[in-house]
Parts: C-alpha cells; structure tokens; sequence
C-alpha cells in the first residue's frame, strides 16, 4: 500500500469518492481509504433522488452541479451511472406553498436551473393517477430525476481511479497526528470475524499533505479522533416500497414514468419503482442515531421498520394516489441520514486544524456528493472555490454546540424538510440557549426572538397574545407593521437595539499594528477612532467584515458579525499563528461573552444619554467637538463603565453602548428610564436589516462574501490602496465582474423581496438581490444585489422577478436616504 500521498481521503461513500476523484482530476495523487466496502454506509440505502428544489444559492449550485456530472460520467467511465432523468413535480395544496415555490423560482432561475408552472388540470391531464382537486399547482423540473446511488458511486470510483487515485478499501483511520508539515495517519487492516467487521492487529502510517474526512454516519468517532466538536449526527429515515400497482403497470403501457411527485404539504416524495410506488416521508419524531459512535455490529444494516410513525404521510399518499390503496407493502428501509442543525452539510476546513479538511453531515448525500465533492477540490486546489462556500462551512457552529444541542436541532432539521420554508422562520428546538442578561427584560417588553448562532436576539416587538409563528409569510407577515413602526422611530425618534451576539476580539501587543496592517484593506484607525474594514481571501475576495476600534498604540477591538463569529475567528487566529515569527507578540483574546451592546439610534439619542451621562462637563462630553463620528470614547452612563462608539447602522445618529455584560440589566434599566420621555422605542433586527439597505450598508453573508471583492462590492472608500495587505493583488487582478447596487422597487403591494430574487435588464437575467426589504423613508420595497458593471449606474431601470412577474427595480445611488451622512454627523443643538 502506498505510504504518503498529497490527500487522503476517508470515507468511500458517494461524497468521499466524488471528493477523491475531484482531487485526483485535478492532479493531485490521492488516496481513498474505506473501512468496509464502497457504498456500505448510508449510500447503499438511498433511495437516489436527486431534487433541485434548495433555498440556498450556494447549495443550488452544488446540486446543479451534481446533476451535470453525473449525466456525463457513463461517457467518461463507460458504467452506466443509473441516472433516470423522469422530472420532479412538486406539488402545492395552498397559496403559501406556491409563493414558496415562487420564491424558489427565483433562487432558481439565478443559478440557471429550469422549471415550469403546471396548474392542477395540466397535472391530472398529464398523470392521471394523481388526484388533484385540492392542489393549487406544481412546480416541475423537468431536468430533475433519480439514479442508483452505488452505481453513480462505482462510476465516480472508476473514474478517480482513471484519474490516478488510489482505492483501497478494508482500513480503518484510528488515528491522526500533525507533524507540522503533514498528518500522520495511523491505519488498520478490517476483517470480517463472525458477520462483523473488526480491526485486526496489522496497522500501518500513511503520511498525507491534506487530509479529507467523509465518514458519514461514523462522523462522532472522527470528532473525537481530531479533538473536535462535529454537529454531524445520523437521524432515523425510512422509505417503503410498494407492490407493483395494476393501475400503473396499465398507464406505463403507453407513458413515460412518473417524474418524482413530491407533495410537500404532506410531507413525502413518491416515485414508481418497478410497476409500485416508493414513499419516502419526513416525518414527525424520527429520532437521532449514533449520537457518540456506530456500534461495531451496524454495518450495511438498518433498523425496523416503524410504520406507526408514517401512518400520515402513508394515509395521505393513498389519498393523493388513489390506486396505491389496495397495494401491499414489498420492502421498507429504515436507515441513518447524516444531518446537521441547519440541515447543511459540514463541507470545508476543520476549525483550528491545518490542511485537514471535513465533508460530515450530508443528508442529501446523493444529490451532493458531486458538487461538493467539485467545490471542496477547488478550495483546496486553488485556495478557493467560484462559489462562497460559507453556509456550509464546518465553522458556522462555535465550542458552545453540545451533542444534545447537535441530535434535538438534527431531529428538528429532519422534521422540517417538508415544512414550508418561510424566509422569516424560527425553529424552536434548543431555545432559549445563548441570552443575555436583559432577555428576560426583552421578553417581557413583548420581544419576539431570532436565534443567530445559538444566541437569542430580538426580531421586533410585539404586543402580548401575539403569535410569530402564525403571522410567517412569503409575502408581508403579520409583524410586518411592527417592523415599520420601529424602523420610523429610529428615523425620526429614538430606538434601542441589543447587539450583544456581536464577535468581539481584543488583539494587542508589539506586533499587532504590523499585523492588522497587512491583515486588513483600510488604513488603520488612530487611538481613539476607528475603521470599518475588510479582510480579504488568497483571491481578494471578502473573507471578514471588522469594525476596528484602536483603543491605545498597540491594542485593537474588533467587532464582527455575531453569526460569524468562529468562522472570523479561525482565519482571525490562523493569520496570527502564521505571521506572529514575522511581526512579534500578538495578543488575542476573545471578549465576546464578556461585552454586551446596546445600539441606541436617532435624532434623539444624543438626548437620552445626555441625561445619563456622568462627566466633568456633560453638556458637551457627546458633542461633535469631544465625541467626533467614527470615534471612540470611555464613557459613564450612570453607574456603567462604557465604551462607547458613535457608529450607528441604522444610519442615524448613534452610538454602540459596549458595556460589561455583568452591568447590562443595571444599564437597560437606566436607559428605559431615561428613554422614556423621549418616546425610546425597543426595535428588533429586521427593522435594523431594512433600515441599513436605505444607507446602502453590506451585510456580512449577503452583499459581502467569498465570491465578491471589496471592490466589486462597492466599497472603494475602505478599501486602501496605497498600503499592501493580504489579498491585495489578487483583489487587483480580479478587477470588477459584477457591482452591488441598491434598489427602490415598486414591487407587489403585499410584499417584499427577501434577497433572493432574479434581476432582468428586458428579458435577459443580469443578476440577483442578496438582500431585500422595505424602506421606510421611501416607502416602497428596498433591496441590494449583484448586476454587471454597465448596469448598476444609478438611475437604470432594471425589474426584479417576485411571485413569477417582473417588477420595476430602479438602480439608486449608493446611500440613497441621507447620502452626504448629515443626520449621523448631527451636533449638539
Ligand atoms: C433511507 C434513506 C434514503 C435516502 N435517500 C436519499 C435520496 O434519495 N437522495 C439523497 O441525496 N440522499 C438520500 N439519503 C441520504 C444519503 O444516503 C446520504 O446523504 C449519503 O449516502 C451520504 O454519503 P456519505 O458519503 O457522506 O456517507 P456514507 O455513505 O455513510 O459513507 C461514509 C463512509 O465512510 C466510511 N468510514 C467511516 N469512518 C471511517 C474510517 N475511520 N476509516 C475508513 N472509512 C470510514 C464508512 O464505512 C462509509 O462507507 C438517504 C438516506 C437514507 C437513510
């Protein structure tokens, strides 16, 4: 057996042997170790459908990778893949879930992939089998199918090995071991002993520059292996199969088979096998697996079938397919699927790890594996991939995610795959978790949570009785007018936001100026200002958005977005590891938990900490003069020590109330109190989220990403280009594909876009929003997107596809509400 290669990997299901034969393809020598067979984890149980439908750009990508793929690889390996390409018809029993598949359209359409609109009379003219007075329509894909999981699987391994790897199956990875400049990969030889598979006594080390796991349902015994935490945790997932229906063996005499039916509302897909039907539910209280390892005794093995547990979905199929009734039961599977908390997989570096990649968490391994396995070599290969791959990367979760958390959020994940995905829902499971003190204090003042990175934060404010789960839309929800309400005080009053969840890093010492020099684009702040800035990739993309804080010569605050807060942190502490010998003693230290943040912005702000402010001179410790815009100050409000920055992301006058988190009901307090003659209103995140599109700011994980530099992203003026950092010359040699504009739409008079939707120059597709909302000051719906160059002039008319029209989307200037920042730079009157 070969003893050093340039990557292993580990794992010979569908996604283990797509990453080897990418990596292989693209030139690297690469092995792949298997502890059984090919195929004998989850793979080999699939029922091998291949659905499109995703509301992630970054996941429709990889998916329509995969279907690609695997089209063409019967021509290069000459084994059929076992691809039948039948379509997909999706089916809606109510309005809510055609404005979803609307919605998906548009999603859809920015990644190219088709579709059709079919009504309930096109469906039954065409499938006659299916009832369909109570539908409202479908969505059908018509490149869309299914395809035999072990064959697609054989034909990936065959063409990896054409490619130059190397397969060997029968070891198992025990152990890994970093030397500095390469793993060290402790193997043992499998043997079959009484039906089980056990490790014999022959071991050997492979040396390997990068190290790929994809260990699917045994991804439990790779954390502990590595020394990680992997939220990836198996689930229970059944489907049965039919005896040959008479009804269909008649109709297939002289039709084509069935696409997939997928009927969402009632929670299962259905497709023919073999004269029957295949019910695949997703249903309620499937339980997690494997939460710390695999016994040794499951191999290609299942568990019993629990029919109990699908009676609806199985009842409703019947009702949905009339002539399935009187058909008995041939076979049922009832297998673990791999799931994640957010239901994505873990795809890309392991937190804190060198060269040791993680593809962990596939629940829809097979209509994956492809592009993942595609978009994986590429960031290894070429230190990035064409799409920002950061949704799924294994990083979104930080060291607070338990296994409980990891196996009740999975069950959740699993649960709500047929759920309607509205773009403003909230799942329950595992709450409340991460609060801050004053949660008990927002909760009460009628606070309706989001949960971003496991912590609880105020989406807005409503009065008591009120039902978030019930007031969800894809058009305006029911919290639509509170969201208005909150955003008009903030432009006109004042109001109170809590950022807590905000990453917050102290980085000081000898070398840190040196270092954060080069790390970031801007210029750095002086003592006592600060910066927004911009981290970039290898490739000169956005990697990280800071607002960067000096608070003396050497020592630096950064703040960054709360939802990415482990993912900043690892490039933050990895730069640090690699550029300390050069620059000197770094210090970081991780004060997020330590620090709340209070945002109070508006006209009126200024007024109420002026009441609370303590100072030898506190008429003018806020003004212009002694507290300048982009600045900051240790300040007093009352009995709390804050540090205060006048930055406000709302665009209006503001500051950031940094206090100690052990002070933040004493300071939540104060502020009510003094608030209160001022009419200080609560405001919640989607207030905030509309109100920054109206000042054009880029959010972190829309407008500003991996696939999009700094430049492309419009931001010129924070981007410096008489310094060299990290990132620079690539950045320079990428040069502007695309530009991110902001949009006044005069869109549907019962919604908003959410970010997602197609943007059209006449009837040609030049981009796409990644974010959207209402304006208040404008009083129309808000959005900002990618457009080519030409187009994002202000002043171009442009449409936006919602609910399958096109609306009027003019281009506005950036900034559009208060462009020359005179309401943030007010003074004291
Ligand atoms: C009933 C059922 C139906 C499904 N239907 C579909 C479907 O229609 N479409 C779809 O896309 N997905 C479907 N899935 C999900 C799909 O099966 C998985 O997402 C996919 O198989 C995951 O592939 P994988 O390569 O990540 O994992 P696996 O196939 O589980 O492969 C992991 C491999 O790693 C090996 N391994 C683990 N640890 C080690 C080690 N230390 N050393 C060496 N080797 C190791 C294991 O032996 C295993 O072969 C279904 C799942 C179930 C249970």
């Amino acid at each position: 057996m070969k003893t050093h290669v340039k990557a292993l990997v580990v794992g010979g299901g569908a996604v283990g042997t797509s990453i080897a034969y990418h990596l292989a393809r693209a030139g690297w020598d690469t092995m792949l170790l298997e502890r059984d067979e090919l195929t004998s984890g989850s793979t080999w149980h699939a029922a091998g459908l291949l659905p499109y439908f995703n509301m992630s750009y970054a996941t429709t990508h990889i998916h329509d990778y995969s279907i690609k793929f695997y089209k063409g690889l019967e021509a290069e390996t000459g084994l059929n893949a076992g691809f039948y390409v039948v379509g997909n018809l999706r089916m809606a029993q109510t309005d809510a879930r055609m404005d979803e598949y609307m919605l998906y359209a548009s999603t859809a359409e920015t990644c190219g992939v088709p579709y059709e609109w079919l009504s309930p009379a096109q469906i039954k003219d065409r499938y006659p089998l299916v009832r369909t007075e109570d539908l409202k329509g479908a969505i059908y894909h018509p490149t869309d199918g299914y395809i035999n999981p072990a064959d697609v699987t054989m034909a990936m391994a065959k063409g990896a090995r054409q490619h130059g790897a190397v397969i060997e199956r029968k070891w198992q990875v025990d152990g890994y071991d970093w030397t500095g400049s390469e793993w060290r990969v402790t193997v043992t030889k499998m043997v079959e002993k009484g039906g089980n598979l056990v490790p014999s006594d022959e071991q050997t080390v492979i040396t390997a520059e990068h190290v790929v796991t994809a260990t699917g349902n045994h991804a439990q015994r790779t954390a502990q292996l590595l020394g990680l935490k992997i939220p990836a945790i198996p689930v229970e997932h059944q489907y049965i199969v039919t005896e040959p229906d008479p009804a269909l063996v008649e109709w297939r005499k002289s039709n084509p088979e069935h696409p997939v039916l997928r009927d969402a509302d009632a929670k299962w897909y259905v497709r023919e096998e073999r004269g029957g039907w295949i019910l695949g539910p997703y249903e309620r209280n499937a339980p997690a697996r494997f939460e710390y390892a695999v016994p040794d005794s499951f191999r290609a093995d299942l568990f019993p079938l629990d029919l109990e547990r699908i009676e609806e979905e199985y009842m409703s199929m019947i009702h949905r397919i009339p002539s399935s009734e009187t058909v008995g039961l041939k076979d049922d599977y009832n297998g673990p699927i791999c799931y994640t908390p957010d239901g994505n997989p873990l795809l890309g570096p392991a937190p804190g790890l060198q060269n040791m990649w993680l593809a962990e968490g596939f629940s829809f391994g097979i209509t994956a594996a492809g592009g993942a396995g595609h978009y994986l070599a590429q960031l290894m290969v070429e230190g990035e991939a064409e799409i920002d791959m950061a949704s799924l990367d294994p990083k979104r979760y930080g060291p607070w995610m338990t296994t409980e958390y990891a196996a009740r959020k999975n069950e959740e994940a699993y649960e709500h795959v047929y759920i309607l995905h509205h773009p403003d829902e909230e799942r329950p499971a595992c709450r409340p978790l991460r609060t801050s003190p004053a949660y008990d204090r927002q909760k009460a003042a009628g606070a309706q949570f989001g949960q971003v990175n496991g912590w609880e934060r105020p989406n807005y404010y409503a009065p008591d009785g009120f039902n978030d789960h019930d007031s969800r839309s894809f058009r305006r929800g029911g919290w639509w007018q509170y969201a208005v309400d909150e955003a008009k005080a903030i432009r006109s009053g004042v109001g109170l936001i809590d950022a807590t969840a905000f990453a917050k890093h102290r980085i000081s010492g000898p070398g840190a100026t040196a270092f954060l020099d080069w790390f970031t684009c801007n210029r750095l702040p002086k003592v006592g200002r600060i910066n927004l800035t911009y981290v970039l990739t290898s490739h000169g993309t956005t990697r990280t958005e800071y607002t960067i804080v000096r608070v003396a010569e050497d020592d630096y605050y950064l703040i960054s977005a709360g939802a990415w807060h482990a993912y900043d942190q690892d490039y933050l502490y990895n730069a640090i590891m690699d550029k300390e010998p050069e620059f000197g003693r770094i210090n970081e230290q991780d004060v997020t938990t330590q620090w709340g943040v209070f945002a109070i912005a508006g006209p009126k702000s200024r007024d109420v900490l002026q009441s609370l402010v303590r100072d030898a001179d506190p008429e003018t410790v806020l003004s212009n003069k002694r507290f300048p815009w982009l600045s900051m100050r240790n300040i007093e409000l009352g009995m709390c020590p804050v540090r205060a920055v006048r930055v406000a992301y709302t665009g209006e006058l503001g500051w950031e109330l940094h206090h100690p988190i052990e002070m933040q009901n004493y300071l939540w307090d104060q502020l009510m109190v003094a608030g209160e003659p001022h009419g200080l209103r609560l405001v919640g995140a989607r207030a905030q989220n509309w109100l920054r599109q109206e000042k054009s700011y880029r959010a972190f994980g829309t407008e500003l990403g991996r696939d999009a530099t700094p430049l492309e992203a419009g931001l010129d003026r924070f981007v410096d280009l008489e310094k060299d950092y990290h990132g620079k010359q690539a950045m320079l040699d990428t040069g502007v594909r695309f530009k991110c504009a902001t949009f006044l739409i005069d869109g549907p008079s019962d919604a908003d876009p959410w970010g997602r939707e197609a943007l059209y120059h006449g009837d040609t597709r030049v981009g796409r929003l990644t974010s959207g909302g209402y304006s208040v000051h404008f009083g129309k719906s808000i959005g900002m997107g990618y457009v080519t160059p030409d187009l994002a002039a202000p002043g171009t008319q442009l449409k936006v596809k919602m609910f399958d029209q096109l609306w009027d989307a003019e281009v506005a200037e950036d900034s559009p509400y208060d462009p020359k920042n005179a309401t943030i730079r007010a003074d004291i009157t």
